[in-house]
């Protein structure tokens, strides 16, 4: 059985992770939780988009035999609590800038998991780090389940479909759109083989241009550590940034 973990607000980079699932296994079971301990006080748990009836209409077209909607209570029977950290590659970039972020993802990934007992959990190279931290998560656990990691899904302006992208109105998409373009130009740096750290600037410089507000981190990494990068060894170019009130991420590997 596959199980496909995700807040809603569904969107084709989620039914490729079902689509990936059903490839692999017979069933495919997804859960809806919006998870109350990712989110800080300030952050948007309250307005983050529910949108449960087309949910279900999209998971049974693309041919999910089950959906799991647990309540708060299901998962936290003593209130919502974060409960298990994953140190080093919880703490650099998302780490920095969300530091309850990775807890609350750690504590109900298990807690889902734990319930569900799925033979594989397919997770999105969307949020990059996530898959990395839930990694290292299930084999601390010690929880029996193979993680599959899931190629972004883009629109066909390349801008990465998310949940959140429905808050920006026509002009902020116009910045939007510009993020992946600025990460695939870095790529193309690095690959002439111009210096890593004038690339991270570069590619700050970049998108202050293209009308982001703030940057919370634009930089080459090392793609499993998520430290500074290593000679030889695999890298992803990660970025989080701000156009109004909206936080976007988003990833390439470099070749
Ligand atoms: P969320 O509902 O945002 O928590 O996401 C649930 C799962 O869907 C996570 O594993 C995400 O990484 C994945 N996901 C979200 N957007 C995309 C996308 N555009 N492409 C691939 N996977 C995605």
């Amino acid at each position: 059985m596959a199980f496909i973990p995700t807040m809603g607000a569904l969107h084709a980079g989620h039914l490729a992770l079902v689509e990936e699932g059903l490839k692999r296994c017979d069933i495919a079971v997804v859960s809806i939780f919006v998870n109350p301990t990712q989110f800080a006080p300030h952050e948007d748990f309250d307005s983050y988009p529910r949108t449960l009836d087309a949910d279900i209409q999209k998971l049974e077209q693309v041919g999910a035999q089950a959906v799991w909607t647990p309540s708060e209570a299901d998962l936290y029977p003593d209130g919502p609590v974060s409960d298990i950290h994953v140190s080093g590659v919880s703490e650099p970039l998302e780490g920095t800038f969300r530091p309850h972020f990775f807890d609350g993802v750690a504590s109900v990934v298990a807690r889902l998991l734990r319930a569900v007992k799925p033979d594989i959990a397919c997770f999105g190279e969307k949020d990059y780090q996530q898959l990395q931290v839930v990694q290292k998560m299930v084999a601390e656990q010690q929880i029996p389940v193979e993680i599959v990691p899931v190629g972004i899904v883009r629109g066909e302006s390349g801008l990465a479909l998310s949940s959140r992208n429905a808050y920006l109105d026509e002009a902020q998409h116009k910045i939007a759109v510009r993020l992946n373009r600025i990460l695939f130009d870095m790529a193309e740096k690095a690959a002439a083989g111009e210096n890593i750290s004038s690339i991270d600037s570069w590619g700050k410089a970049a998108l202050e241009k293209a009308g982001f507000e703030k940057i919370d981190y634009c930089t080459i990494r090392d793609a499993r550590s998520l430290l500074e990068p290593v000679a030889g060894q695999e890298k992803r170019i990660l970025a989080a940034a701000w156009i109004g009130k909206t936080r976007l991420i988003d990833n390439i590997a470099l070749a």
